[in-house]
């Protein structure tokens, strides 16, 4: 399938009518990192300080930040105007307070290697180093660890442009309540010019993968299997009761020269390298087979600079409550027929329970079932609704930026501080500025 096929058939939901703008301005044609999704505008602003940032927002009718796209939906799109921080890089380690501020348009794949220079890390990482770090944390983005909060959960303060054109600082250390409300912040309380970052002594992190995990072992031994690393990932097909791969991710201390096991609750040891999408080269990948090597280059399943996962895809996650977790994968692998064909593959992680209101782990440890598709939207479309009806006895929380397609009103019983949220965006932003389709369709519907 062609990019100009691809982008007809999977818009379709997200974009809407801009399937006909794909038709006449090709020349121009601005997409997400999938190209699932054409933008609703060409006017991109790209400003390359902050007063400039301050200025574009104020002189705006509407706008809209932009990361680096990589989210699947219509989270960051706008009709009338985007603004992209990809100029502002300037990064500063605090190294008394064990802290470091990116600019808005920083990526963990620039942050992450000049941090480990300095001897620093952060805790954790989503399976792709080259999304912007303002970007990951408004939409509550996760790596895995039963005790390792998402990404988000190590922000200490940030700095962002409200809807008047002024600059407003939040931390966790004076703002309480408000600082939690606005740092998973979907682009509503302004455009984050900074972002302050716990930080911690560098460390190493070793990776293996077992291959073959039946699911009778993943129903009476999850904890135990989601406990056998610092980070841990299931990948599955939901076919033949099993999930093909285990990912253990080890984080080592000094001399640390633990074996790894040959077989892990009856999955074997693999000894050679795998990607999570059977048949897709390693080389993206990052290394396996129990070789020791820097936190960012472990955590990630993608390296730096490589294509991530397939990149013709479409991705949808929902988390759901640990303590329904088997329940949980029990009532998705009973569409395993309808899934299947369109799936390239379902991976499992867990995230620690956190107190940032949009989160999407606000309040419960939580288990992310995640799911890479085929880019084939019309029929993946018509499984999510099943899926979401298979989940909602659990209240599942889809990924703010990957696709679903529950209504609100499903949303709003999950997100118990929905309404001081929606009040918190409107002190910064009370005519909307920031408020785009998605935002009016999910989170002010109700
Ligand atoms: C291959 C691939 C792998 C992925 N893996 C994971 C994963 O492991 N875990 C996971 O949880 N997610 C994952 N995702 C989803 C991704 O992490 C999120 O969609 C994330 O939000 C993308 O960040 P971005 O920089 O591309 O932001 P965008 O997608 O461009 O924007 C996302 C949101 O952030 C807002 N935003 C961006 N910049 C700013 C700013 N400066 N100020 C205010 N708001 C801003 C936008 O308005 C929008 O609401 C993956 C996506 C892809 C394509």
């Amino acid at each position: 399938m062609n990019k100009r096929e691809f982008l007809k058939t999977t818009g379709a939901m997200v974009a809407g009518s801009m399937l006909q703008q794909v038709a006449h301005s090709e020349p121009q044609m601005r997409t997400n990192w999938s190209g699932n999704l054409t933008y609703g505008t060409n006017n991109l602003q790209k400003p390359g300080t902050v007063d400039q940032v301050c200025a574009a927002v104020k002189s705006a009718s509407k706008l809209r930040a932009l990361g680096s796209r990589h989210s699947f939906n219509a989270i960051a799109d706008s009709t009338h105007e985007q603004i992209s921080l990809e100029h502002l890089t300037e990064m500063t380690l605090h190294e008394s307070a064990r802290t470091v501020t990116v600019g808005g348009g920083v990526t963990y794949a620039q942050l992450a290697p000049w941090l480990d220079a300095k001897g620093y890390a952060l805790h954790n990482l989503a399976s792709l180093p080259g999304i912007t770090v303002a970007g990951a944390c408004a939409t509550a983005t996760h790596g895995s660890g039963l005790h390792n909060g998402n990404l988000a959960t190590v922000v200490s303060a940030i700095e962002f442009v409200n809807a008047n054109g002024d600059l407003v600082e939040l931390s966790r250390e004076k703002h309480g309540e408000r600082f939690l409300g606005a740092v998973v912040g979907l682009g509503s309380m302004g455009v984050v010019t900074r972002t302050t970052l716990d930080v911690q002594p560098t460390y190493k992190v070793a990776q293996s993968v077992y291959q073959g995990l039946s699911f009778d072992a993943l129903k009476h031994h999850i904890e135990e299997i989601f406990s056998s690393g610092y980070s841990v990932s299931v990948f599955t097909d939901w076919q033949h009761h099993r999930a093909e791969q285990l990912w253990v991710k080890r984080r080592l201390t000094e001399g640390d020269t633990k074996p790894w096991e040959p077989e892990l609750f009856g999955a074997r040891l693999a000894t050679e390298k795998l990607h999570p999408l059977a048949g897709h080269p390693t080389e993206a990948v990052t290394d396996q087979l129990g070789i020791p090597g820097p936190w960012y280059d472990r955590l990630p399943h993608f390296r730096i600079g490589q294509t991530p996962s397939s990149g013709q895809e479409l991705q949808t996650e929902y988390l759901v409550p640990w303590t329904h977790a088997w329940e949980a994968i029990e009532a998705v692998e009973k569409l395993h027929g309808k899934i299947g064909p369109h799936l390239f593959i379902t991976e499992l992680r867990t995230v620690a329970p956190d107190r940032l209101w949009m989160s999407t782990a606000y309040n419960r440890q939580s288990l992310a079932i995640h799911f890479t598709w085929k880019p084939e939207w019309p029929a993946v479309r018509q499984v999510l609704p099943l899926i979401e009806a298979q989940l909602r006895p659990f209240g599942p929380r889809p990924h703010w930026g990957k696709l679903f397609t529950m209504p609100a009103s499903w949303l709003e019983p999950s997100y118990t501080r929905l309404p001081q949220f929606r009040a918190l965006a409107a002190e910064y932003d009370p005519h909307g500025k920031f408020r785009n389709r998605f935002m009016q369709a999910n989170v002010y519907a109700v």
